[in-house]
C-alpha cells in the first residue's frame, strides 16, 4: 500500500465548481450548545485529565487507555474517526494500527503530514471486539469531542466513515451517498466533507479513487473557505 498509489490523475467530477457544495442533512442545530456543555469551559489540559478520568459509560471498565485525539491542535482541518481500535487503545493514540497507516498515507496525499491535522475519534475509550458504538456511548462522549471542535475551530471537519458520518451529520445514510457534496456542522457551519474508513479501504481497495476525490473536494472546500475568511477581513 504504497503512498504512491494516491498521486493525482485527473480531476475528479465533484470538483466541478457547479456541483452542489452545500448539503441540507445536516440539522442546523447539529452539536452541543455551548451551555449545554458540561465541559464547555474546560482548557485543552482539563479536558484531557477530565477524558482520561471519565467512568461516564460502561467502556471504562474495558479500556486500557482512553483515546483523547492528537496533532495540531491549531489545525485547519480536523480528521474525525470512529472509535480506538486494540492498537489505539494499547497505545493511548487514534489512528496507530494498519487503517491508520493508511489515513496517514490518504493524507499525505492531500499535502498535510499527520502532524499539521487534528485526529479524533466519536468514542474515546474502545468498544469491546471492535463493535460499533451505541448512541448511549456516543451520547456520553459527545460533549468532550464538541469542546475539542470549539478549541481547535477547524476549517474544515473530515468525518471517515459510516459511524464518523451518521453520528455527526444526524443521517443514516450510506457513506456512498453522503460523499462527494458539503454537508456543514454545529453553530458555526463547519464545511464537512465524508469519505471511506481506511479499514474499508483495506477491504476494498479499489475504493481509494473515491477516497482521492474526496480529499480534491476537502480541498477545494478548504480554499474556498480560507478565501472567503481573508475576503471578510
Ligand atoms: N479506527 C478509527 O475510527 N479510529 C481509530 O482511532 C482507529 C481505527
Amino acid at each position: 500500500m504504497g503512498i504512491r498509489q494516491w498521486v493525482a490523475r485527473d480531476t475528479p467530477a465533484v470538483l466541478d465548481e457547479a456541483a452542489p457544495m452545500v448539503s441540507s442533512m445536516a440539522p442546523p442545530g447539529a452539536g452541543v450548545a455551548l451551555e449545554e456543555n458540561p465541559v464547555a469551559t474546560l482548557d485543552w489540559a482539563a479536558l484531557q485529565q477530565r477524558v482520561e478520568n471519565c467512568t461516564r459509560c460502561p467502556l471504562h471498565e474495558t479500556r486500557t487507555r482512553t483515546v483523547f485525539g492528537t496533532g495540531n491542535r491549531n489545525a485547519d482541518w480536523l480528521i474525525i474517526g470512529e472509535a480506538p481500535g486494540r492498537d489505539e487503545d494499547r497505545e493511548g493514540e487514534p489512528f496507530v494500527g494498519r487503517a491508520g497507516k493508511l489515513l496517514t498515507e490518504m493524507l499525505y496525499a492531500a499535502g498535510y503530514q499527520r502532524e499539521d491535522v487534528y485526529i479524533a475519534n466519536i468514542l474515546k475509550c474502545r468498544p469491546p471486539n471492535n463493535r460499533d458504538p451505541s448512541p448511549e456511548e456516543v451520547a456520553c462522549c459527545h460533549a468532550y469531542l464538541e469542546r475539542q471542535i470549539d478549541l481547535i475551530q477547524p476549517a474544515l471537519i473530515l468525518a471517515v466513515g459510516r459511524i464518523a458520518a451518521h453520528n455527526l451529520l444526524h443521517s443514516d445514510l450510506q457513506v456512498g451517498r453522503l460523499r462527494g457534496r458539503v454537508h456543514r456542522y454545529g453553530q458555526r457551519q463547519i464545511p464537512l466533507i465524508v469519505t471511506y474508513h481506511p479499514a474499508y479501504l483495506l477491504r476494498s481497495p479499489l475504493e481509494k479513487r473515491k477516497v482521492w476525490d474526496d480529499l480534491q473536494l476537502a480541498q477545494l472546500v478548504y480554499r474556498k473557505q480560507l478565501a472567503g475568511t481573508t475576503d471578510n477581513n
